[in-house]
């Protein structure tokens, strides 16, 4: 990156150096900032989850939720999670914010009604973290939430690093009775050798491949292949990004089993989810009153 600004740079004359230097130098300033603020961001209470749900396709009852984290920064407001989060990667400062993370949702989660499940986004640096296996079963502990009420999603990068050691860490945590999740699949590289490699519990396709699946004949053939896929694997399917009822109904009438996206519910903060389990308890007593 450098050596091609460099590079140009030298071919458009001196000035223009200087003016590269100068907006590089402005980058790396601001990048600089934000991994200092990050490291001070869960003390400063700046972070919270929201949760979206994840529901059945062909009830359509609730299953549970994903907690999605959200950065309220104290000068330049929200700051989305596609731009903080490889900032925090890099610096090594997605170790405590993620177990932050993990606390605050299994906790939240803990308090639920029935087996609603929570599902929890780990990182590869967060995965590979000296005693991540031990951070999880203290979380659990603490919180006291069943270990089969968590699943934790894991994109394919967090696999391709160190592949033997990603298996021995991925074996800790199934051994804890915790279920895992393969998130963003088909976007990431040599997915099929990862699904064969590791002991997922769960297939998440990419919302990039729902997107007009009901109308555009590639995106359908796509889908139907990971569904069939996940039935010969016997892995249950859960498909990102719902956004309309067209949608919704080829997954369906697909017998793909879960979906999860905005038109089967927004992320929402925690206040709202449990104000919603309140609607729900009060719809259920007055249905057996009358
Ligand atoms: P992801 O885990 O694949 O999460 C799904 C993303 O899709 C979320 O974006 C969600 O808000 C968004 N989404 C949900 N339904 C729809 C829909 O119908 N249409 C569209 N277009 N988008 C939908 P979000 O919250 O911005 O998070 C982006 C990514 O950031 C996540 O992708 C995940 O990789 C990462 N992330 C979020 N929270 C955490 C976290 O606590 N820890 C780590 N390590 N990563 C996180
Ligand atoms: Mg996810
Ligand atoms: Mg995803
Ligand atoms: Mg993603």
């Amino acid at each position: 990156h450098a050596d091609t600004a460099l590079y140009r740079a030298k071919s458009e004359g001196r000035d223009t150096y200087r003016f590269y230097e100068h907006e590089m130098g402005q980058e790396a300033r601001a990048r600089r900032i934000m991994e200092h603020e990050l490291r001070h961001a869960v003390s400063r209470r700046e972070f919270h989850l929201v949760y979206q749900p994840q529901k059945k396709l062909d009830t359509g009852d609730l299953i549970g939720y994903e907690a999605l984290l959200r950065w309220r920064h104290p000068e330049r407001g929200n700051i989305s999670p596609g731009v903080f989060i490889p900032v925090a990667e890099e610096s090594g400062a997605i170790v405590p914010i993620g177990e932050w993370v993990l606390q605050t949702a299994c906790s939240a989660a803990a308090g639920w009604k029935d087996d609603l499940m929570i599902a929890v986004n780990v990182s590869a640096v967060q995965l590979h973290s000296v005693n991540f296996p031990q951070t999880v079963h203290r979380v659990l502990l603490e919180t006291g939430l069943s270990p089969h009420r968590l699943e934790i999603e894991i994109t394919e990068t967090a696999l391709v690093r160190d592949m033997h050691r990603a298996l021995t860490t991925l074996r800790q945590l199934k051994a804890l009775g915790i279920k895992v999740a393969m998130d963003d699949f088909g976007t990431g590289y040599s997915s099929l050798s990862n699904l064969r490699a590791f002991p997922f519990d769960k297939i998440k396709i990419d919302g990039s491949f729902i997107r007009q699946v009901d109308t555009n004949e590639q995106a359908a053939t796509i889908v139907k292949a990971v569904l069939g896929i996940g039935r010969g694997l016997g892995l249950p399917v859960l498909a990102e990004g719902v956004e309309t009822s067209g949608e919704l109904s080829f997954l369906a009438s697909e017998f793909c089993q879960i979906g999860q996206g905005y038109y089967l519910g927004r992320p929402s903060p925690i206040e709202d989810v449990l104000r919603e389990f309140e609607t729900e308890e009060q719809k259920r007593s007055d249905a057996n009153a009358a």
